[in-house]
């Protein structure tokens, strides 16, 4: 049997509660300050916790007039934090309605009062646009949340789904009730029964609070962990992350047995560039050539740059002559790289290797692949550049074909 809260219990019971809130909230907006959404529910809370407290010292008979106040910013203070919900999933913020729901609410907080019924307009209100936004965020988190691991999202789903209950029992009291007056806005989270049901929005409110602060926390470590992995110029991995792709690859085909090839890409005359066009028209290349790279491997291609002007690019599941085809697409795609100067394009040399049936260290296998391919690259600028030779043919050291014409390139620089 659950316990009768007298509205005194409750009121105070607000207070503490909201008043814990708010200071963390507040430590949150710090905390959560470095991206967007964590921004939006820091604040969101602070407002809502703020308000909170003015609905408690209302109830608690300290300042009737604050219920109206608190009231509103309790829901202006839910819009901001169900937009945050949106811009963590890369939605459309909606900001125009979201807005237009606040003006409405900020409209009759300052009519209410005058309006025969206000007080319970503005209740019903409240309750409708907190409901409909409990709703939204569980719409939003089941859809767009599904097949992502998360421990927050599914805190948030508790918290909307009690809110949510709460808000339409508040909601259909308020309507069905005669005579609310304004005293009555003071019993904003006492809700009908005056019971300890009072204090389930309380509890999905902390619920709801922990799950967006592990949320934004999950977005912060993922934003870290991929600035570590991935090259800030190009967008593509870095060695570091491109070396730990590699072993695993190693360790598949040792598993497997399935053929793993290695492309070594390398800028053709790059200082050139450099030294005509100056070193940001340089890094300008350096990101187109990154993004032809990237368009022409496969998903399940691993592309990074191994260093200044030199990429790699390791191709489970293909042999040597299957990765002749996306060196001859690279080839393709950078020659349509115009250089700052006229009638001037860029290329590259890549030496393509296998990996063979060697025994070894997954780390040893690495280099010797990597080797490979690096010593046909070095063959590939010998014959002429804008070419890719086959770490194969270097083996037997029978002099390797020229596979691809080559043009012969004159930098003029930009006027
Ligand atoms: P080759 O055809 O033999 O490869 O000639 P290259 O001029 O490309 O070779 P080299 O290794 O002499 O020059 C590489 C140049 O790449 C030198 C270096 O200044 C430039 N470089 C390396 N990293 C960056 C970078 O991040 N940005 C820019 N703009 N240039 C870079
Ligand atoms: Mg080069
Ligand atoms: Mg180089």
């Amino acid at each position: 049997m659950f316990v009768h809260l007298d509205q005194q219990t409750i009121a105070v019971v607000m207070i503490v509660f909201f008043s814990s809130t708010l200071v963390i909230a507040a430590g949150l907006v710090f905390a959560l300050r470095v991206i967007e959404a964590g921004r939006l529910w820091a604040f969101g809370h602070v407002i809502v916790s703020g308000a909170g407290l003015a609905l408690a010292v209302s109830a608690a008979g300290g300042a009737p007039d604050l219920g109206v106040l608190g009231a509103g910013a309790f829901v202006l203070g839910w819009l901001l934090i169900y937009r945050g919900v949106r811009v963590y999933y890369g939605l459309r913020s909606h900001a125009g309605p979201l807005a237009a729901a606040g003006v409405v609410v900020l409209g009759l907080m300052a009519t209410s009062s005058g309006l025969p019924d206000g007080p319970r307009l503005l209740l019903a209100v409240v309750y409708g646009i907190l409901a409909m936004i409990s709703l939204a965020t569980i719409g939003t988190l089941a859809r767009t949340g599904r097949g992502r691991r998360s421990i927050g999202a599914p805190l948030v789903l508790v918290s909307s789904l009690v809110q949510l209950s709460t808000q339409l029992v508040c909601a259909s009291h308020t309507i069905t009730q005669a005579g609310v007056d304004r005293h009555d806005l003071t019993l904003f989270f006492a809700g009908p029964a005056g019971s300890a049901w009072a204090l389930a929005p309380l509890i999905a409110g902390l619920l709801g609070l922990f799950g967006f602060t592990v949320m934004a926390m999950e977005q912060i470590i993922a934003n870290n962990e991929s600035g570590a992995r991935v090259d800030a110029l190009t967008g593509l991995l870095n060695r570091g992350a491109l070396d730990l792709s590699a072993l695993g690859l190693v360790a598949r085909w040792q598993r497997d047995g399935q053929p793993l090839s290695c492309l070594v890409i390398d800028i053709d005359h790059f200082k050139q560039v450099n030294d005509t066009f100056g070193h940001h028209a340089g890094d300008a290349v350096l990101r187109e050539v990154a993004q032809a790279l990237d368009n022409s491997r496969r998903a399940s291609d691993v592309a990074g740059r191994y260093g200044g002007e030199e990429f790699c690019i390791l191709c489970p599941h293909t042999d040597e002559h299957q990765a002749t085809a996306l060196a001859n697409r690279i080839l393709r795609k950078v020659r349509a790289i115009p250089l700052p100067g006229q009638e001037c394009f860029a290329s590259v040399s890549i030496g393509v290797a296998q990996l063979r049936g060697e025994t070894g260290s997954k780390e040893l296998l690495w280099r010797t692949l990597f080797a490979d391919a690096d010593r046909a690259l070095y063959l590939a600028k010998k014959q002429g550049r804008d070419r890719y030779v086959l770490a194969s043919a270097t083996f037997d050291a029978v002099p390797v074909p020229s596979l691809v014409h080559v043009t012969s390139r004159v930098m003029t620089p930009a006027a």
